[in-house]
């Protein structure tokens, strides 16, 4: 694909949060710090393509996406639409940018209004954006997004109120209301971690579809790797406001290069019962982004850690074509993970 397929273009962007001081540090006039919830990210996302960002609570993936949304400014960086910086929107072209770029929410009970039906829910964009001259005009549009998300028969469930929904049902309807809008871009958080296993798959059809017949591109932000694998195209795995891996999913979850991609791989399940046991897991828990570890963020975490990883931040390389790792062992973490070989020492092993 050439760069003109390119949809969002996000290079070195920066969100720095400024932490209030204590008593103590107004007194001393010294600075509270700031929280490094995004720090140096840069991807691309292309048409039609699921563009995933992974990684554990508080590595700064929702952040990120309120900072593509533009709902917080970035404290430095670009962020282009369509080769347009958004940050250099108007009035007019932010609101008509808002109708482009469509969220999609984690909890399908929480994100519509338990008030409104569903013909509410859905067409309140319409008249919100004056994109209706109709009540009918407003009618059919809602009832087409019905039908695109496998709401059947939409007559049947306009004036339905999101209680008399199953689960599945409302996040479809949620999507229905971003697809109502003809989005070029969804940014889907964690759009089914909050649905029983039994209905997930059916919301996942519905989103695969709607890329396959509109060509929508979609960032979905996870935790879950073995989701990415499956529906994902690129997967960037996200550290404490870091992308630390960047490539095709299946290969970054089936074949990781970075120490904690591994960690993360350890949920997945294998249908091989023969599969190499070896778990690379990550010790402790995340650090905050408040003062992160110094050198390679993930070291205090990392069983492969060597003394140049407490100083030197490892840069975000390529490491084979396509695929991008910031790490200075990738290449003898990705081979004890591939051959199952012992782990070096102080690696954690589960049998
Ligand atoms: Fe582990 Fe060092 Fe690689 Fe960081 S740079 S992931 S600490 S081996």
């Amino acid at each position: 694909m050439s760069d003109e397929d390119v949809i969002l273009d996000v290079e070195h962007v920066k969100k720095y949060f400024p932490v209030r001081r204590t008593f103590l540090q107004a007194v001393s006039r010294q600075s509270g710090g700031q929280v490094h919830a995004v720090d140096d990210v840069s991807f691309k996302v292309r048409k039609g393509e699921i563009f995933g960002l992974a990684g554990e609570s508080g590595s700064g993936k929702t952040t990120f996406l309120r900072t593509a949304l533009m709902l917080t400014a970035p404290t430095s960086g670009s962020i282009k639409f369509k080769g347009t910086e958004i940050s250099r929107f108007n009035r007019r072209q932010m609101k008509k940018f808002r109708t482009r770029i469509q969220v999609i929410f984690q909890d399908p009970y929480e994100s519509v209004n338990p008030r409104m039906t569903v013909f509410d829910i859905v067409s309140e964009g319409l008249y919100v954006n004056n994109l209706v001259k109709s009540r009918e005009d407003a009618v059919q549009r809602v009832t087409k997004a019905l039908s695109d998300v496998e709401i059947s028969p939409p007559e049947e469930f306009i004036y339905r109120y999101p209680h008399e929904l199953s689960g599945g049902q409302r996040q479809r309807v949620a999507i229905a209301r971003a697809l109502v809008l003809e989005p070029e871009l969804i940014l889907a958080d964690e759009p089914v971690s909050m649905l029983d296993v039994s209905i997930r798959a059916e919301v996942i059809n519905v989103l695969l579809s709607i890329r396959e017949k509109k060509g929508i591109s979609i960032i979905m932000v996870t935790h879950d790797l073995a989701l990415s694998k499956d529906m994902v195209d690129e997967l960037a795995i996200m550290y404490v406001g870091k992308l630390v891996e960047t490539g095709p999913a299946v290969d970054v979850v089936s074949s990781p290069y970075h120490p904690y991609t591994h960690a993360l791989t350890a949920a997945v399940p294998v249908p091989d019962p023969d599969a190499p046991k070896i778990r690379v897991l990550a010790r402790g828990e995340i650090p905050t982004n408040i003062s992160p570890p110094p050198g390679c963020r993930f070291h205090p975490r990392c069983p492969f850690a060597q003394e140049i990883c407490k100083n030197e931040e490892p840069p975000l390389v390529e490491a084979t074509p396509g695929r991008k790792v910031a790490c200075h062992f990738w290449k003898e973490a990705h081979e004890a993970f591939s051959k199952g070989m012992d782990a070096p020492a102080g690696a954690e092993i589960a049998q």
